[in-house]
């Protein structure tokens, strides 16, 4: 595939990204919160996801500026890349269905939460950092550039490796002996795994 269509291909998944989040983004700023850990680190999270799956990537696809630090890939590596980002959306999509009203870009708790523990949720902890992961793959499979392909693996492993712990601990402290025995018998990213 020629680097075009690869091209094309992130932008419309982008795009359906976007689509599958508009309604939980609205249903969410309706919430009234009650537990609230935003920190000014969590904001500086969101800014390092922006630069590394948004910004980043729109630069290489719509300017020359990144263009020193292309590289050729093998056919069968879009392939792979094409079939990481799929699943990706189709985890992505579902995670916000089974997360429902209880998703939020940030660590929050909203009046009236419940604790997930079916559908995807019922297979690993955390599907929708999952689903993220995958996109940050696809991402580096998708754009032969070694800043635009890679921007997405290293903002989004700094923002899970310095989020993970607190989320985890601010569901125990909500939910208890629920979220303790939820994580006795589930992983965090892949079932069976880790
Ligand atoms: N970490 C989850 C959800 C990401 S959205 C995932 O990757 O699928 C972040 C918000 O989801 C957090 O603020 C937390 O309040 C909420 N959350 C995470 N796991 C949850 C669960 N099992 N049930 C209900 N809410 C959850």
């Amino acid at each position: 595939m020629n680097s075009l269509t690869l091209k094309i291909l992130f932008m419309v998944g982008l795009g359906l990204s976007l689509v599958i989040r508009f309604p939980y983004r609205q249903e969410q700023r309706q919430n009234t919160i009650v537990d609230d850990r935003k920190t000014s680190q969590e904001k500086l999270i969101l800014v390092l996801i922006f630069i590394g799956m948004l910004l980043l990537p729109l630069i290489y696809v719509f300017s020359s500026w990144l263009n020193v630090a292309n590289y050729r890939q093998p056919i069968w590596i879009n392939g792979l890349g094409v079939t990481t980002f799929t699943i990706a959306l189709w985890l992505f999509w579902r995670s916000h269905h089974d997360l429902g009203k209880n998703w939020s870009p940030t660590l929050q708790i909203r009046d009236g939460h419940t604790l997930i523990t079916n559908g995807v949720y019922h297979h690993v902890r955390h599907p929708m950092y999952t689903s993220i992961l995958l996109w940050c793959i696809a991402q580096a499979l998708l754009l032969p550039n070694w800043v635009a392909g890679w921007a997405g693996i290293i903002s989004f492993g700094i923002a899970y490796i310095t989020r993970i712990g607190k989320e985890e601990q601010m569901l125990l402290d909500r939910f208890g002996d629920e979220y303790e025995a939820y994580k006795e018998r589930t992983k965090r990213l892949v079932p069976y795994l880790f």
